[in-house]
This record gives C-alpha cells, structure tokens and sequence, in this order.
C-alpha cells in the first residue's frame, strides 16, 4: 500500500452576522481538511486547527515525502514530516499541519485493518460521551449579557448538561454575563468559563474571585498562552480550576505547563497538537502529571470525529472514574458546513454523542458539501 496523493480542500462560508472571541474576529468560517488517496484506492480523511489557507500551503510542503510512502508506517511518517521543518517549526502551523496529514494517515490505517482509530490506540473505554455546548461569543448587537443569556438558556433546552461561555472582554460586563448565565441555566449545569488570553494576570486573578461563587467548573485561557509562569500565579490567585492548552502544540510545548501544574485540565486539540499519534503522547504525560485532559475541539464533523475517537481510547485515570467522561466540547456556532462535509451528520441526543464505531475515523465524507463550500477565491 502506497500513497499517490495529498490533497487538500478549503472549505469557506461568509457569515450574516460576525461573531467574535477575545483573541479573534470571525467573519467567515474557513477550515482545512487533507485528503490522502492511496494506490489501493483507500482515502484518508484529516483536519488542520487554524488558519487554512496556511495550513494547505504546509501540508503541500510536507506532501513530497508522503508521495510512494506506506501509510500505515505513522510514527515513521510523523518523524519524517516533523525532522523536515524541526529546525524552524516547532511549534504553530507547522503542527497543525501535521496533525490533518496524522489524522488521515490514522483512518486510512483503520480502513485498511477495518477497525475504528479508538481500537488501534488500544481500545474503547466508552461508546458515548456527554457534550457541552460552546457559544456564547460576542456579536454586534445590543446587549450582550442578555444575548448570551437567552443563548446559553437555548442549550438547556436542548438538553445539555453544561455550557461555555466566552470572556476576556471587560471585567464588569463579562461578570454581568455569568451571573445572568447562571441564573439562565440554573443551579445544576456545568458552567465553563474562557477568556481566550484576554486578561493581564491582575484581572484574571480578580474575575476568578468575582466568579468562583456562580459555581464555574474551569476558568480557560485567562492569559497569553506564551506566559506559564503567569498561569502558575492565576492557578494560586483565585479558586476557580484553570484550564488551557489549545494553543500549545507538541509534547514539548505541553512539557513545562504538565510538569510545572500550571494547568488543572490541560486541553489539547487532536487537529493541533500533532494529530492522534502526538495527543497519546501528551495524554500520557497528563496522567503522569496528575492533570485532567479536556479535549479542545473548534472544527468539521472530521474534527469531531477524530477527537470522539481518540476520546474513545483514552483511559480512566484513575481507574474506576466514571467512563463518561471526558466531556466533548460541541461548538454551536453559526458553521454550514460543519456537518455537512460528512453523509451522517454528528449528532447529540440530550446532550450525549454517541462515538462512531466504524473503520477509521468512522465517517462517510461527502463530495458534494466539499465541493459547494469550496473557497472560490484564488
Ligand atoms: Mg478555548
């Protein structure tokens, strides 16, 4: 078995109405998926975190080496790819890169023994996880504490069991905002809270204070991802646990944040942190750590379903903690084509997703979705 192609596909929709975190602006959706075609005819599905038209220009980068390769060869492959731009790209596009191309690999190696990833990593601990819902962004209207409020109330209606909210804009208003949140959720769902590094230490310190008594089940991204040592001094300011990672690329990334605590859940994200075969490594340093793993999750079904897979395989730890989780986060902002790239959409029941058993990835793509989201411009 060799590989013949390795394709990538833009996918771009404008929206109506922007949205926006503390760090970013979305006015379009745009992703990134790898296709890898091999001489058998098997096809391999991935998907790239963060920008895609900069992540296709490093897949094509990396393509060269893959072309007459043996795909089922992944730690061999992820090696490969990672020595070709070591010296430069530790970290970022470089490994968001690599992750669609690893996570392709991965279902093609699921397709070719007919197994699902979650049994190749080792085996499946669950079927289902429960969702948390992932909204509550800002928009160019007018109030947004009641916005979100009306938002989040939407989400419980639907049946989930938690909500996240975004932070990180001005530290009255966003307080404003989780209280009315809480009070439009009720006493009894989880309440996330992420500030996507929109703070200096001193207001992140003083929100988590402010926050702790509405009952918030993780404070993320208070600071710049960059500062570790400004997260150590957020996890000893305020009570609230602090979470983050999506933005920390590779086990040597992760290295300092696991060893030094400076996180109580770390978030990797199987499309940016290098693709299935890095996420078990940095699971593995998580458990060594003592620190809880939340997989951070911000794409298509592929995303989706590459992130339920390895969720699948990852274990209990410690041993007898309840199977259920970790929780999957379920991102319900305005994206078109976040299911339609795939036949059966991935979809909750109450809140809870059960996790595709089929080989590899354990989806269908579908080529009309691709070809109608399709980025137009050059
Ligand atoms: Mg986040």
């Amino acid at each position: 078995m060799k590989i013949e192609h390795v394709l990538t596909h833009l996918l771009d929709y404008q929206l109506d109405e922007a949205f926006e975190s503390a760090s970013m602006r979305f006015e379009r959706r745009r992703h990134c998926l790898v296709e890898i075609v091999c001489d058998d005819g098997t096809v391999g599905w991935g998907e790239c975190l963060g920008p895609a038209k900069a992540n296709a220009t490093i897949v094509g980068l990396y393509a060269g080496a893959l072309i007459g390769a043996n795909p089922l060869e992944t730690e061999k492959l992820w090696l490969e790819l990672y020595n070709r731009l070591r010296d430069q790209g530790q970290r970022g596009l470089t490994m968001t890169a690599l992750s669609g191309i690893d996570i392709a690999l991965w279902d093609i190696k699921g397709k070719c023994y007919g197994a699902p990833v979650s049994e190749l990593l080792g085996g499946r601990f669950r079927e289902e996880v429960r969702a948390y819902a992932t909204g509550s962004f800002r928009r160019d209207r007018g109030d947004r504490v009641q916005d979100v409020a009306e938002e989040v109330a939407g989400y419980a209606r639907e049946g989930f069991h938690g909500v996240k909210i975004k932070i990180g804009f001005d530290v009255e208003e966003d307080l404003r905002a989780i209280a009315a949140v809480r009070e439009a959720i009720g006493p009894e769902r989880r309440l996330m809270i992420d500030a996507n590094h929109g703070y200096d230490l001193l207001e992140a310190i003083e929100v988590g204070k402010r926050a702790a008594p509405f009952g918030i089940d993780w404070f993320e991204e208070p600071v710049l991802p960059e500062q570790i040592d400004t997260y150590r001094a957020v996890r000893q300011g305020q009570p609230i646990p602090v979470a983050g990672g999506e933005n920390w690329h590779g086990r040597y990334a992760m290295l300092e944040p696991l060893s030094t605590r400076a996180v109580d859940i770390v978030q990797p994200d199987v499309c940016g942190v290098g693709g299935f075969s890095e996420i078990r490594r940095v699971a593995d340093m998580a458990a060594m750590c003592g620190v809880r793993l939340v997989p951070h999750v911000w794409g298509t079904a592929v995303c989706i379903a590459a992130s339920l897979q390895f969720m699948a395989a990852l274990p209990p730890d410690p041993p007898r903690r309840r199977p259920i989780e970790p929780i999957l986060e379920f991102d319900r902002t305005k994206n078109p084509f976040r299911q339609a790239v795939v036949e059966t959409p991935i979809a909750h029941r109450k809140g809870v997703i059960r996790i595709p058993d089929g080989p590899g990835l354990g989806i269908t793509i579908d080529r009309d979705a691709l070809q109608k989201y399709a980025l137009k411009e050059a």
